[in-house]
């Protein structure tokens, strides 16, 4: 970039409306070439200093965002390849999914109403069992792609097995990934025992190293179905190649019990105390942690992923968001697998049930207001992930994950306060826009990078398949 073009840039990237140049004029010829423009009717672009913006645009590219600003001035300064206007939605960066197992969009809804235990030993591991695999893999994993591109969501987090080909999905889908190949004691898809859980997340790790948006992790299922070994095996092979520890903790009062049958204490000290713990570990639900357990977690630096629908609906309890915040604790959303935990990936709605939990959690309207519910869907999200100084807030030199919310529909108008519209009235079909790595995934009318109908019939394909591999008295359900 010129030098002059340079400091236009700079100027534009100021939030004040009237500290762009925009009266100077600028010959055509004179305009930075650049791959997009999105204009919108309003922005969030969740800065550290939480700015609400009215009518703004962003240019970008090569996958950066180049400038924000108002947007005569964008117009004046860019000649942009394409120019896509969204006068009457508001502008944010993509929303980021801590927890989920995309792949299990395949069982949508298979078994509900289960304590988590009784479902995850009678209904999802054996289905797995029968089912899992690379094909299902890709299958499941361009739904759940499908359902979190049209929603809005441009960054998530997965574990599940076969997670190369879940990262191959991903890559064609266009959305960024921090992608956990799972452990278990017992034998997982894809690897029989711990030796082979190695070989295969070795190869995984080697494969994806350096990709742009694709970050390959290893990702022990939880204190309760790890053994020590397991656990310190996953950790020494993430150390080895910087990747992250995604895991399960404290979800349920029954995790808690067995732990302390088995350890005598909880399962964040315990896994403290054999060494697991350290800033590249992402613990998913927390719903049981303790002051002490939140204590040790702050210190050790580990990141929190708060599923406030499937603590919800699996009835596992209210996980203590506000002392976790409070201790220091960097808390992003998830949604987890919609096989019978949540049962979608809507992050819109995530954020709105976070926040109407903690409030009757404590009894209290004022607790997670909606800035800090915006925060931890984006900026906190991608904190946890460590990908914040790519991603999580519309700023120049990050990358280009944008989305638009419409604001035009009956239940979100008339708008008084952005941040409580967008958490509060928005409804995840508002999505009319979202933008990966600088390239738009998502119009408002169709999705670029996968086949919708193909996609969708291939998963009604698989229900049959799943079904009869359960029996005669799955079929008849
Ligand atoms: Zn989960």
């Amino acid at each position: 970039m010129k030098r002059a073009s340079l400091l236009l840039a700079l100027l534009l990237a100021l939030p004040a409306a009237g500290a762009a140049p925009a009266k100077k004029p600028v010959s055509a010829a004179g305009k930075a070439a650049c791959d997009l423009v999105v204009v919108a009717g309003a922005a969030l672009p969740m800065d550290a200093a939480f700015t609400v913006r009215g009518a703004t645009a962003v240019a970008v590219r090569g996958g950066e965002i180049l400038a924000v600003g108002d947007p005569a001035a964008i117009d004046a300064a860019f000649s942009p390849k394409a120019r896509l206007e969204r006068k009457d939605g508001v502008l944010l960066p993509g929303l980021v999914n801590t927890h989920t197992h995309a792949a299990m969009n395949l069982l949508r809804g298979i078994s509900n109403d289960q304590p988590l235990m009784e479902w995850l030993r009678k209904f999802i591991f054996p289905a797995e069992a029968k089912n899992v695999s690379p094909a299902f893999v890709k299958a499941g994993t361009d739904l759940a792609c499908l359902e979190m591109i049209r929603g809005g969501t441009t960054t998530f987090a997965d574990m599940y097995y076969y997670e190369s080909d879940v990262a191959a999905s991903v890559e064609k889908a266009g959305l960024r990934g921090v992608l956990g190949e799972t452990w278990l004691d017992f034998p997982a898809p894809g690897h029989a025992n711990l030796e082979e859980s190695k070989k295969v997340t070795r190869a995984f790790l080697e494969k994806w190293k350096g990709h742009r948006r694709i970050t390959a992790a290893v990702a022990p299922h939880a204190p309760y179905t790890c053994s020590k070994e397991t656990l310190l095996a996953a950790k020494a092979l993430a150390d080895e190649y910087g990747a992250p520890l995604l895991i399960h903790v404290s979800e349920t009062k029954d995790e808690q019990k067995q732990i302390r049958e088995k350890y005598g204490t909880t399962p964040a000290k315990w896994l403290d105390a054999i060494g697991f713990l350290g800033p590249r570990v992402l613990a998913a639900h927390g719903v049981w942690l303790d002051e002490g357990d939140l204590a040790l977690l702050a210190s050790r630096k580990v990141a929190f992923s708060h599923n406030p629908e499937s603590n919800m609906k699996l009835g596992s309890g209210i996980a203590p968001v506000a002392l976790a915040r409070k201790a220091g604790i960097v808390v992003g959303l998830g949604t987890d697998g919609v096989a019978g935990s949540n049962n979608d990936l809507d992050m819109l709605e995530a954020m709105d049930f976070a926040g109407k939990l903690a409030k009757v959690a404590a009894l209290d309207p004022t607790a997670l207001p909606a800035a800090d519910l915006l925060r931890m869907a984006t900026i906190d999200g991608a904190r946890v992930l460590g990908l914040d100084r790519l991603v999580g807030s519309i700023e120049p030199g990050k990358r280009a994950d944008l989305i638009v919310i419409g604001l035009g529909n009956a239940h979100a108008q008339p708008v008084y306060d952005l941040p409580s519209t967008v958490v509060y009235s928005s409804k995840v079909d508002d999505v009319s826009l979202t933008v990966v790595d600088g390239r738009v995934l998502w119009d408002g009318r169709r999705v670029a990078t996968l086949d919708e109908a193909k996609v969708l019939a291939t998963a009604k394909e698989w229900r049959e398949k799943v079904l009869k591999s359960l029996g005669e008295g799955a079929e008849k359900r």
